[in-house]
């Protein structure tokens, strides 16, 4: 059988402070094949977060196995990571995040660029391309992060994913923070990507009415382990259990 692009295997994490330790995720499995876009839903506080920072090795698994094509990244360090990060992308909830308050977003979007050793000139035309393809204009490269909108930084910051040209984009609650409106737009800008990039998604959504939207397939995480999994349709017309339930009765 053929690998697929990313894949975990028993995924789990434990957060101790003190004496203290919390499981946070509990034996995850999933796989995501080229092209396709998985959703991970789950109320506030279900693990969906801690499953992208172990997946972005922002934070350390605790057991089980990451794999992107094939190779193991779980502990990635040094050389591989950076090969890593080539692959594999996130943007985040909080736009802003992504970006050095001091440097303008043509800086940010065209950091890695530099950092693989593409010349000044070659990275700024890249940055233009990028912002373009983001739906903004090539002078808000020279923007810093305060100088632009929630909507407007969001866009910067998915630029910024796609400069390594990554094989995975993990968006976590990407649009979660902006108004109705603007996270429309942001949709629609990553259903553009989707169609017209070959990039593979993986979205971390509380909203269900979204992943119906965008994702191929779709886990239901609750309280760290995978509750249920299906297409959005199999588990929004025919949820298997009570939590489920309630959660496409709270958001749709
Ligand atoms: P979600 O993204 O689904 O809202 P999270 O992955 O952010 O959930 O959190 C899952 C659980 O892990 C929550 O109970 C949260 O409080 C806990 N948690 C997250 N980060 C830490 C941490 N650094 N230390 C201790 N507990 C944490």
């Amino acid at each position: 059988m053929e690998e697929s692009l990313l894949e975990v295997k028993h995924l789990k994490k434990i957060f101790h402070s003190g004496k203290e330790s919390f499981t946070a995720v509990e034996d995850i499995n999933f796989f995501l094949e080229q092209g396709e876009c998985l959703g991970i839903v789950g109320e506030s506080g279900s693990g969906k977060s801690t499953v992208a920072m172990m997946l972005t090795h922002l934070t350390e698994v605790t057991e089980g196995q990451i794999f992107l094509q094939g190779k193991d990244i779980t502990h990635a360090k040094g050389k591989a990571l950076r090969e890593t990060y080539r692959e594999l992308q996130m943007v985040f909830q909080t736009p802003a995040g992504s970006f050095d308050p001091r440097c303008t977003l043509g800086d940010g979007i065209g950091e890695s660029l530099r950092n693989m050793g593409i010349s000044k000139k070659e990275t700024r035309n890249r940055v233009e391309k990028l912002l373009l393809t983001c739906g903004l204009t090539p002078e808000y490269a020279d923007r810093y992060p305060h100088q632009v909108s929630g909507g407007e930084c969001q866009r910067a910051a998915i630029a910024r994913a796609l400069a390594v040209e990554p094989k995975v984009l993990i968006c976590d609650e990407a649009t979660s923070a902006l108004d109705v409106t603007v996270q429309k737009q942001i949709m629609e800008l990553l259903m553009k990507l989707k169609k017209e990039k070959q990039l593979s998604f993986l979205f971390i959504c509380h909203d269900l009415a979204l992943v119906q939207l965008f994702c191929d397939r779709v886990i239901v995480m609750n309280d760290g382990h995978v509750e249920e999994e299906g297409t959005p349709e199999e588990i929004i017309e025919n949820p298997k259990t009570e939590y489920t339930k309630r959660l496409i009765e709270s958001v749709l």
